[in-house]
């Protein structure tokens, strides 16, 4: 009967998940107050004295049974409401008891509801001293009896059950000693029982540890074994595509940054081993020109290689890019969509499988299983985020031996959370922005600033300059928001009529031809103002454009109003970011709006945006699985993630495979864990 309940409401199926269901907190049962020196800001109280007097009082519900208890400093109030004929029984006046239970005031006095009892027998009871562990319980186990420190009793029944044979450390003994860190065995029974506050603390640093450890263990082997084992196509050489282009068709010279990744990843491609990597950089820190260039080492090698994009602007963007910078090249590019014609697609399947493209650009019409390349040599995924980690690995399966694979992430990532949900991956950082980029203003503002704002947009109009105003459509299919849309769009029409001014406008659920329209009138300056929704988000280059105009900004996460103001900034011109919300904004929101003003480094957005939000769904991990920790926090404790990835690189070094006698218990301990927990790859 309980199993069940404790099956179905909590998930605790075995000795093992009773182990690891943790208490969330203690109460402290090491010390006796004196009664008279109970103050409100006291929680749980936990006293000693002689019941003085017991009585009932009120009527039907109100009814209750009230008792006083008395120490040699001051008098204290006992109350029940349920049980009072059972409690009156039970206690006898005169008797001396030690009492414990949540404090409440009443008309200044203290008291106690329904507390426990423990009547003292003779002056050699021991009076109870230690911290007594309350556990998480839903609703339903409270019905049924099961509250939060029953389950106390069943695990402290389980400890006299088991010995330390049944948790074996698993920790490196140099690790435990330089850390002094509490045996595996007693960081488990102090984690429920701790006998001090301090074992208490220690032994949840211990556990934290060990998650952090055994979780970049995993992708350090993972990763290890790519690079000692896997088998990747090898580009032996760097040849004419790529010097021709470096040499004479580079439109600008790269930055310091963009130098180093390219060499990275060129060496990555040159071991025989599959390129896993992970690019990293903030919005408009140049990260296509790299995923170019890398695809020209593909083509010198022989091999085709493919970029995949999230949305078909963007996607239609980048082959426009590549075929006007590759043009004298004479390469054969090709854009692959939703919306290319049938006729036209069977053309192209058709180049792809024989070989007579080289550059193969898309959207996620790429990863049908209608698409077969001739010899795909790398693929590049640009915003991951937008894709599934399924979706992202169909792209690679498409070949006997695995194409390298280059993922680029759209804003930048958390350290901590790059560590662990992309930990498997090897890491490239573009932390340098092209030369002459000036910050993009940003500012606040609400809706009732709405005249000033407008005649701002109309100077910068005024001076040839276009404008962008979002509108946040998140679900494309929502009936409300593309309302929304419209009326927003009609707005800014009477804001700013024809003729005299013209307005494109792109939305997801417009025909992939009407955006292209709607998107080069833009492009051409035809239109001075695009109103869009975050279909524009991604990648969208138009450097003319100085001011981003952001509507119910507060509606937006912190990356995608990041990425957003990115689309900005890209010319010459000093810009701006205009973040328009009502006046009732929520705190987490103002929190958001108050960092998008105060800075321009995504890198540092980044880090609040965790912090704001917590690990939960950023950058799409949620499904990886990876960020599945029990008592461990990569915001609150990254410390001893920094410290756990540390310690795993350098075991990793000496002993890669865990073949070494110390390493033994970590073997085993992998090795059985393996069949508890399917550990999804990100890519
Ligand atoms: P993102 O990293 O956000 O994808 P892009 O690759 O779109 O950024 O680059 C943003 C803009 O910066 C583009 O217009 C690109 O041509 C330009 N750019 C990239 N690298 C350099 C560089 N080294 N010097 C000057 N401009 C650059
Ligand atoms: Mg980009």
């Amino acid at each position: 009967m309980r199993a069940d309940l404790l099956k179905k409401e909590l998930e605790i199926f075995t000795f093992g998940d009773l182990l690891t269901h943790f208490p969330f907190r203690h109460l402290d049962r090491t010390t006796v107050q004196a009664i008279g020196q109970i103050t409100p800001q006291m929680d749980h109280v936990q006293v000693r004295g002689v019941l003085i007097s017991m009585n009932t009082a009120g009527e039907k519900r109100g009814r209750r049974l009230v008792a006083q208890l008395r120490d040699r400093t001051g008098i204290i109030e006992l109350t029940w409401f349920q049980g009072i004929n059972w409690v009156q029984k039970a206690l006898t006046i005169g008797q001396e008891f030690l009492v414990f239970g949540k404090l409440g005031f009443f008309l200044g006095k203290p008291q106690i509801t329904h507390p426990e009892m423990e009547a003292i027998q003779s002056s050699k009871t021991e009076v109870k001293n230690f911290l007594d562990p309350i556990y998480p319980v839903t609703e339903k186990l409270k019905a049924r009896g099961l509250h939060g420190r029953a389950i106390g009793k069943l695990t402290e029944q389980l400890f006299q059950l088991i010995s330390e044979k049944e948790l074996p450390e698993n920790l490196p003994s140099d690790i435990l000693l330089k850390e002094k860190y509490l045996s595996r065995w007693e960081a488990f029974r102090y984690i429920h029982f701790p006998p001090t506050i301090e074992k208490k603390d220690q032994a949840i640093h211990r556990l934290k540890f060990e998650e952090f450890f055994m979780a970049q263990l995993r992708l350090g082997m993972l990763r290890s074994a790519r690079h000692r084992f896997s088998k990747g196509v090898v580009f032996t050489k760097v040849d004419k595509y790529f010097n021709d282009f470096y040499h004479q068709l580079l439109p600008f010279p790269l930055t310091g940054a963009q130098k180093r990744v390219l060499k990275e990843i060129r060496q990555d491609m040159g071991t025989g081993k599959q390129m896993n990597r992970l690019l990293q950089g903030d919005v408009g820190s140049g990260k296509t020109i790299v995923a170019l260039m890398a695809m020209l080492i593909a083509i010198d090698n022989g091999f085709q290689s493919c970029i995949m994009a999230p949305t078909e602007i963007l996607a239609k963007q980048h082959f426009d890019n590549f075929s006007e910078m590759l043009s004298p090249l004479e390469l054969e590019v090709v854009l692959l969509t939703g919306s290319t014609k049938a006729a036209q697609r069977k053309k192209i399947l058709a180049q792809i499988l024989e070989g007579q493209v080289q550059i193969i650009i898309g959207t996620h019409a790429l990863i049908e299983e209608t698409v077969q390349f001739k010899n795909l040599g790398l693929a590049v995924i640009d915003e991951q985020h937008k894709f599934g980690v399924a979706q992202r690995a169909k792209l690679w399966q498409k070949s006997n031996v695995p194409p390298h694979v280059l993922v680029m992430t759209a804003t930048p990532i958390p350290r901590t959370l790059a560590m662990t949900a992309y930990g498997d991956l090897d890491y490239s950082v573009i932390d340098e922005l092209p030369p002459g980029r000036k910050p993009i203003h940003t500012v606040h503002r609400l809706d009732d600033a709405r005249p000033q704002v407008m005649d701002f947009i109309r100077s910068e109009i005024t001076l040839g300059r276009q404008i962008y105003f979002i509108f946040p459509l998140i679900e494309e299919s929502e009936k409300m928001q593309y309302e929304d849309l419209m009326k927003g769009y009609e707005n800014v029409k009477a804001w700013f009529p024809e003729p005299q001014y013209w307005i494109s406008m792109v939305h997801g659920r417009m025909p992939a031809d009407q955006k292209e329209v709607n998107m080069q009138r833009f492009i051409k300056k035809e239109t001075q103002i695009m109103v869009g929704t975050t279909v524009i988000e991604v990648g969208v280059n138009v450097p003319n454009a100085s001011v981003m105009v952001i509507e119910s900004a507060e509606k937006f996460g912190l990356s995608q109003l990041h990425q957003l103001r990115g689309r900005v900034g890209r010319g010459s011109e000093k810009s701006y970011c205009i973040l328009l919300s009502g006046s009732q904004v929520g705190r987490e929101a103002k929190d958001r709006l108050g960092v998008m003003c105060a800075t321009n480094d995504g890198f540092k957005i980044a880090e609040k945006d965790l912090e704001i939000r917590g690990p939960g769904d950023i950058q799409g991990t949620r499904q990886s699985g990876a960020l599945n920790f029990k008592l461990a926090n990569i915001v609150d404790d990254r410390e001893i993630l920094e410290k756990a990835k540390l310690e795993v690189d350098r075991l990793l070094k000496n002993d890669p495979d865990l073949l070494k006698h110390e390493n033994a218990g970590l073997k085993n301990f992998l090795h059985y864990e393996q069949g508890k927990t399917a550990w999804g790859r990100i890519s």
